[in-house]
């Protein structure tokens, strides 16, 4: 029966987490669409200056930054605030309240930029934003591997809007005085440990009792490679996805589940199981 989908995820993994075990959530863009973030894939991802269109694949790159860093900047100032104007959902609240349950226990890799798991209470020691947050800036010479939140106060950008002296002369590296750069991972880059806590992600997959997969579409890297991880040092994958499952058959393999519902609806039924069964154990 469908809707048990999510009470059977959440009694096999309260029982993969028994006896102090660890459990993994990765979250992808599915999530936060339910909050109305949109991808930027598609119509809105579009970014025109003067009469040039731009495809967010070549603006989200280093290799634009350096040629147009005044073109690129706008584009992220723009997204910001469409991400800030977003409020997180019953999911996010629902992984925040989990944390505060399984404490260092649990691991939280998001690949989504919008900082809404942190806003959602979840905490930023173990909230690993393998993509980086829109919100922060760090210094493009990479004079430290320090981030700093973009001020609340930067005036709001449209969408055809320029990037002015004033705005231009914020976004500077305080330490240095460098261009400052969105704290994103571009598509010509790599994910590493300084800025991204790649290994530390890798880690806690290696040390999961329990995997769960959420909203996320198996397209890229991360979600593929800890699932890989973790069914194979004999955890458990649950896949949270309303969609046909990338990760059903590793789900079935593992004795995990394919839980074929929104975010917004399965993980609030999970987590308070869990939570149930934490307190009888
Ligand atoms: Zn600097």
């Amino acid at each position: 029966m469908q809707s048990d989908d999510a009470m059977v995820a959440a009694e096999r993994s309260a029982a993969a987490l028994a006896d102090g075990g660890h459990l993994v959530v990765v979250t992808g863009a599915g999530l936060s669409a339910d909050s109305g973030i949109p991808t930027f894939r598609g119509e809105e991802g579009y970014w025109r200056v003067g009469s040039r269109n731009y495809q967010p694949t070549e603006l989200a790159t280093a290799a634009a930054f350096r040629r147009v860093p005044d073109v690129v900047w706008p584009w992220y100032l723009y997204r910001r605030g469409v991400c800030r104007a977003a409020e997180p959902n019953a999911a996010h609240r629902a992984l925040a309240a989990l944390a505060e349950v399984l404490r260092e226990r649990m691991t939280l890799l998001t690949q989504n930029v919008d900082g809404l798991h942190l806003r959602a209470g979840s905490p930023a020691a173990r909230t690993y934003e393998i993509h980086g947050n829109i919100d922060y800036a760090r210094c493009s010479v990479d004079c430290t591997p320090a981030t700093y939140p973009l001020p609340l106060d930067l005036r709001p950008f449209g969408r055809d809007d320029t990037l002015d002296d004033a705005t231009a002369a914020r976004l500077r590296c305080p330490r240095c005085g460098e261009r400052l750069r969105p704290h994103v991972l571009w598509f010509d880059e790599t994910y590493n440990e300084r800025h991204f806590r790649w290994d530390s992600s890798l880690r806690a997959a290696a040390e999961a009792d329990a995997l769960w997969v959420v909203g996320s579409s198996g397209s890229t890297n991360l979600p593929n490679l800890v699932a890989q991880i973790v069914a194979r040092n004999g955890g458990l994958v649950v896949d949270v996805n309303p969609d046909d499952s990338p990760f059903a058959a590793l789900a079935r393999q593992t004795g995990g589940a394919h839980v074929r519902k929104g975010a917004g609806e399965a993980l609030p039924a999970m987590v308070q199981a869990v939570t149930w069964a934490e307190s009888r154990s």
